[in-house]
């Protein structure tokens, strides 16, 4: 089980060195603007690296919207990152399952998404896996509760989608984590990555707000349950820099009782 953290871009594998991560993940562009991601002088160090990369779309993507001037830029900026993914040879690219505005019809935003996957196979198809990740909030979202979910891989069924699956936002979304990876299994057939957050919210409280493995609101021994469960690699989204994440990479090593 490859085990790592999200980490600032500048210099990811000097980042994954300070951490003994396996595995980093990391921004292309401002995660809140919509920048194309430009590329990156240091492909071929990263490509050569026995690091797993990962690479996290901006956050304002959001691909399930009604709203054309989100969702076409939006659809345009996951495909120019997965290019750019691919490019560095990352394992997956992630991003969030999106939601509609109040009063929409949560069915057009799962049909959006493979308007997305569709626009994507016009051009030959996104060049990395695309891993669609559970979120925390929100009444109208693609892939905060399992109900959603099980409509969007429905939705997405011509397609070959994975997932990633965040702890924190499963927690705080309002899923039970006990027997969480088999129910999603069900529906999604596969675990690509587990994003393995503790949560500073409270069960359904429908905050996105990390905490380190072993604070937050979440029994600890659970999360590992799930991590060990889902059987993927793994990425820490914690905060306390290199301190915190690295503590919490070598307490999952110990948990799990790999080596790194
Ligand atoms: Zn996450």
């Amino acid at each position: 089980m490859r085990i790592g953290a999200h980490v600032d871009p500048a210099d990811p594998l000097a980042e994954a060195a300070t951490r003994a991560a396996e595995a980093v993940q990391f921004f292309l562009s401002d995660p809140q603007g919509w920048k194309a991601p430009e590329p990156r002088e240091d492909a071929d160090r990263l490509r050569a690296a026995d690091v797993d990369l990962y690479v996290h779309a901006p956050y304002v993507i959001n691909v399930a919207t009604l709203n054309n001037r989100i969702r076409i830029p939006s659809r345009k900026l996951l495909l120019g990152h997965a290019a750019a993914a691919a490019q560095l040879d990352a394992r997956g690219l992630i991003v969030h399952g999106g939601h509609v505005n109040a009063g929409d019809d949560l069915a057009v935003g799962f049909d959006n998404w493979r308007k997305t996957f569709a626009y994507a196979a016009d051009s030959g198809g996104f060049p990395v896996p695309v891993l669609i990740e559970n979120t925390a909030g929100g009444d109208n979202a693609c892939a905060r509760r399992l109900d959603a979910l099980a409509r969007l891989w429905d939705a997405l069924g011509d397609y070959e989608v994975g997932f990633c699956l965040d702890t924190c936002h499963a927690h705080a979304g309002g899923e039970e984590l006990l027997d969480l990876v088999d129910r999603v299994k069900a529906i999604t057939g596969r675990i690509d990555l587990v994003h393995a957050n503790n949560s500073k919210g409270g069960f359904n409280s429908g905050q996105d707000r990390h905490d380190n493995l072993d604070g937050g609101t979440i029994d600890p021994e659970l999360l590992v349950a799930v991590i060990r469960a889902a059987d993927a690699p793994v990425i820490v989204e914690t905060p306390g820099g290199a301190t915190g994440q690295g503590a919490d990479i070598a307490f999952l090593r110990e948990q799990l009782g790999t080596e790194a």
